[in-house]
């Protein structure tokens, strides 16, 4: 089923609610947006595209984006998102591996439309910020939208989704209508209770999780909210939810880290956090334990972690506020670390090479199951049957499950260290050192080493004024892991490399050693 549907069911149910806001400000009702991406659908038909035809979108978060992603939707075609922090020539791979035949951009993101006039197969490219080709918005009210929307099954392909590509060419992930909708339909469940009168900010990139969690509040009939920074400025977002009413947001831990240094800086109480944010969603990427305890301390019970992938978009384990309110558990510790338990719509299962399930507390690859599963990657097969075996999504990610179901990430299975026939979970040293004095952020990597096989090269960032002493952090280690698992080598730099959605380039700094 086409999940433009779910845009339709609303707006006739409640054709005047406020739905896209930029800023505080309505754009468009519910009917609105209905009726705009309808016409947009329409625009598409007469310009001959075909059901299945894929539409880039390359811009800044934007109040448009859902207006032409439910438009492409509508028409039966496909969206392919792209990060608007790519470098034009790596745009211009996507476009021309996914076969596009239209982009959408804004300006700042792409401010000579005639560098994509080279991309084979692409027809045209459309400014979102000019006047619709079909005329002006202003004209559509919210009466119900006439072009029927285009049927579509539920395995068809809806969101072709390149992944970050931390190594080699990004692959296109396909995810369907079925896949998105168990996605939403989830978010209920597993991530927060909500209705109509939430309100998500989209604060991280609309082309990646934060962009799918709209389903979500689209099935709720909630407010969508595109700060006019157009992405992440934590001044902003405390302000806008002070106006508007409490938000939620799907971040990285990063990023989260920015809200809470903004909270403890501006000396926000978690009261007052109270009244801007509702649900703060982390995912992505670790967060590591001592990282949400501060965001807990100074931002009160309102944060819920996710694990998935774009193979399974926000969809894997989930970590709920119970959980992380939970502090008398007897476990809490081990909770903290973890990722939190399979979401209800997959299956988790932890196995060895073979697929086997391992031993609990014994380390291996994740695999999810479920209807949240892409089918495969576009254009792909080699990559396809790598991922998908045995009815499995294997993740690439190394993890433990334990007797209540607990999932812990370990890492990727390429960024394990084995020195001297061990394995070293860089993800362990990392928690350990981030609670050294001084110590602002940390990545670990292996270094080659003719004795070890691999040595422990821990790259830390002091806190804003403060030195980090190679000695010191050496004997704090000491004191908290083992000592095979203690690197060998401190590097203090002022920054670690990180892609465009703020993943530590562990590749980067393995070249670096
Ligand atoms: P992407 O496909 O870009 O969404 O990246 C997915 C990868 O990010 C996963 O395979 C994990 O390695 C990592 N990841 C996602 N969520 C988490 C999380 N909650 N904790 C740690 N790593 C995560």
């Amino acid at each position: 089923m086409n999940l433009a549907y779910l845009l339709e069911r609303v707006a006739r149910r409640d054709p005047l609610r406020p739905a896209i806001f930029s800023g505080p400000h309505c754009v468009a009702t519910y009917g609105q947006w209905a009726a705009r991406s309808a016409a947009w659908a329409g625009w598409f038909q007469s310009q001959g595209f075909a059901p299945g035809d894929r539409v880039a979108l390359f811009m800044r978060n934007h109040p448009r984006y859902l207006e032409v992603m439910f438009g492409a939707w509508w028409a039966g075609l496909v969206v392919v998102p792209i990060n608007a922090k790519l470098h034009i020539k790596e745009m211009q791979w996507i476009v021309d591996n996914a076969q596009a035949c239209w982009a959408f951009v804004t300006s700042d993101v792409v401010p000579d439309l005639s560098v994509l006039s080279g991309v084979q197969g692409l027809k045209g490219v459309t400014d979102v910020e000019q006047a619709p080709p079909w005329g002006d918005s202003s004209d559509l009210n919210s009466s119900a939208p006439a072009l029927p929307i285009s049927p579509r099954q539920a395995d068809d392909t809806a969101w072709l989704f390149y992944t970050s590509g931390t190594t080699g060419r990004p692959k296109g992930v396909m995810i369907t209508h079925r896949n998105l909708r168990t996605m939403g339909m989830g978010y209920f469940n597993d991530v927060d209770a909500m209705d109509a009168h939430d309100a998500i900010a989209y604060a991280a990139p609309m082309s990646h999780g934060a962009g799918v969690y709209a389903i979500a509040h689209l099935m709720a009939g909630a407010s969508h909210v595109v700060p006019l920074s157009g992405g992440f400025d934590a001044a902003e977002l405390f302000a806008l939810g002070q106006q508007m009413g409490p938000l939620s947001l799907f971040a990285a831990p990063t990023i989260v880290k920015r809200l809470v240094d903004h909270a403890e800086a501006a000396q926000v109480s978690p009261t007052q956090c109270a009244a801007s944010f509702k649900t703060i969603v982390y995912g992505g990427a670790p967060m590591y334990a001592a990282d949400i305890q501060r965001a807990l301390r100074l931002m009160g019970p309102r944060f819920v972690q996710i694990f998935g992938q774009g193979e399974s978009p926000m969809v894997g384990t989930a970590l709920s506020r119970a959980h992380l309110q939970d502090t008398a558990h007897p476990r809490y510790a081990e909770r903290l670390a973890s990722v939190g338990f399979a979401q209800t719509s997959v299956r988790i299962r932890v196995a060895d090479a073979q697929g086997l399930d391992l031993p609990t507390g014994e380390v291996g690859e994740v695999l999810i199951q479920g209807d949240s599963v892409m089918t495969g990657y576009w254009r792909n097969p080699e990559a396809t049957a790598a991922a998908l075996r045995g009815g499995w999504l294997w993740t690439g990610d190394m993890g433990t499950l334990d007797a209540d179901g607990l999932l812990t990430l370990k890492d990727r299975s390429k960024d394990m260290i084995i020195s001297g026939g061990s394995n070293i979970y860089p993800r362990e040293v990392e928690e350990v050192l981030l609670q050294a004095p001084g110590v602002a952020e940390v990545a670990v990597v292996g270094a080659p080493d003719a004795e070890w096989g691999e040595v422990v090269v821990a790259f830390c960032v002091p806190q804003p004024g403060q030195t980090l002493r190679v000695d010191l952090l050496d004997a704090y280690c000491l004191e908290h892991i083992a000592r095979f698992k203690r690197p060998k080598r401190y590097e203090v730099v002022d920054t670690l490399p990180k892609n465009n959605y703020g993943k530590v380039l562990k590749t980067e700094l393995r070249k670096l050693v």
